[in-house]
């Protein structure tokens, strides 16, 4: 008998119908001789809904509180999706990541995954039932609620999957798999059949959110292959393991664009030392997620300091770049939240050279100005103007040969 984990995302949970079918296939599952660990995301927006009521109540929203407050989204679609399994006959029961045993360090918000001890969910499945377990969330070593950070049900199902030894870890979503670009913004992208674990991680790390960047890492450190595919179609998607590419695979795998970033430019910074680990560090230690930065040559003894973060931590870091900012005697700072960055990701980038100028090229003669630049062995990835999105996304796409010919056909749900 196979053990198979499928997790459903927010839009594959959406509402009551989204449930139901989500039952139906757990059952059909558990009817063909499997045991079945499922994972569930919030209803669709639930999760963004209660962070935006939090801001209308409290400017402070300390880190112990949000996580009381967001794994409620899990914990309702885990409560729910449980009660439509038993209708249809199965013997099902549902928990919270804390009785399951996924114990985390304290870093409210974004907790890390220590140990997942997975007991109780021996224990039903031993019992021939279905589990069904609230993604995104654990415990602290100080029985405190924790929560691993957005899009983190992807991880809750590979770590399941891994401590588990299960046979097959699905993570269910809605679109059909791993497209060599986002299919809601180039309608070209092809479908790939496989992606290795570094490339995928690539994909991840430069913002595709079609799978959660720390449930890559994970499933990569412990070697669980994740198949990425659809709620809404059921056909056979993508597989994410650690197979090698081939000699025939292409140079360049993907394009990915990422919208959730902001950046900000520090105006007027003296140029000595010591200057970058002010600024920095205070970020750093806020837990502020700092991407690309620039430093542009000194003019005159001052130059600028441009960086790149997540939109989803201005607020903390709008204060301490303001403090520093003072501090050491800038002259201002800017903030620009209207920016996309774009990436090529691909492991034969590795060994051949000119990727960078191709694609520079292709996104002047394009009209697309580069306002930075960072790269990676297997990625290269440009901030532009978020109007530039889509041209710069599509145009790339097709100069470096990934169009699919035809346009993406599984239907794209609206995300409510
Ligand atoms: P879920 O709620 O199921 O976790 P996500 O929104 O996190 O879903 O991820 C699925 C979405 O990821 C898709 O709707 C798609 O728009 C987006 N996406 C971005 N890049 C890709 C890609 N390369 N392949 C497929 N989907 C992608
Ligand atoms: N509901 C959480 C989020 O929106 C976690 C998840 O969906 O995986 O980030
Ligand atoms: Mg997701």
């Amino acid at each position: 008998m196979a053990l198979i984990v499928q997790k459903f995302g927010g839009t594959s949970v959406a509402d009551p119908d989204r449930m139901r079918a989500v039952a139906e296939h757990v059952a059909f599952t558990k009817r063909h001789g499997n045991d079945v660990v499922v994972v569930v995301s919030a209803m669709g927006k639930t999760t963004d809904n209660l962070i935006s009521l939090a801001a209308q109540v409290s400017n402070t929203r300390s880190g112990r509180e949000m996580d009381m407050l967001l794994t409620t989204g899990e914990r309702m679609s885990a409560a729910l999706v449980c009660m439509a399994i038993s209708d249809l006959g199965i013997d099902a029961v549902s928990f919270t990541g804390s009785q399951v045993g996924i114990i985390t360090d304290n870093k409210h918000g974004k907790a890390k995954i220590i140990e997942v001890k997975g007991d109780r969910v021996r224990e039903a499945l031993a019992q021939g039932k279905v589990c069904v377990v609230a993604g995104f969330q654990g415990v602290s070593n100080e029985n405190e609620i924790t929560t691993l950070g957005r899009g983190a049900s992807d991880l809750t199902a590979s770590a399941l999957a891994q401590a588990l030894n299960a046979d097959a870890c699905e993570i269910y979503t809605d679109v059909t798999g791993v497209f060599t670009a986002d299919p809601r913004i180039v309608p070209q992208a092809r479908k790939l059949a496989h992606v290795n674990f570094d490339e995928m991680l690539e994909m991840a790390g430069a913002g595709s959110k079609v799978l959660a960047l720390r449930s890559v890492e994970f499933a990569r450190n412990h070697n669980v292959p994740l198949h990425v595919r659809s709620s809404f179609t059921w056909e056979p998607g993508t597989w994410v393991s650690s197979k090698e590419p081939g000699m025939e695979e292409p140079i360049v795998s993907g394009v990915v664009t990422d919208t959730s970033e902001a950046k900000v430019t520090v105006i007027g910074v003296p140029d000595r030392p010591g200057i970058s680990a002010a600024l920095f560090e205070p970020l750093a230690d806020a837990n502020v997620n700092v991407d690309m930065i620039v430093q542009n040559t000194s003019k005159e003894g001052t130059t600028d300091i441009s960086f790149t973060m997540p939109k989803a931590d201005m607020a903390v870091a709008e204060q301490i770049v303001a403090r520093v900012a003072a501090e050491i005697g800038a002259v201002g700072v800017n903030h620009n939240a209207s920016i996309s960055k774009i990436s090529l990701v691909g492991a034969g980038m590795k060994t051949s050279p000119g990727i960078a100028a191709k694609m520079f090229r292709v996104l002047a003669d394009n009209g697309v100005n580069i306002e930075m630049i960072s790269t990676s062995t297997i990625r290269i990835s440009v901030v532009c103007s978020a109007a530039d999105l889509e041209t710069a996304a599509r145009c790339l796409h097709t100069a470096f040969g990934l169009d699919s010919g035809q346009a993406y056909a599984a239907p794209l749900p609206e995300r409510k």
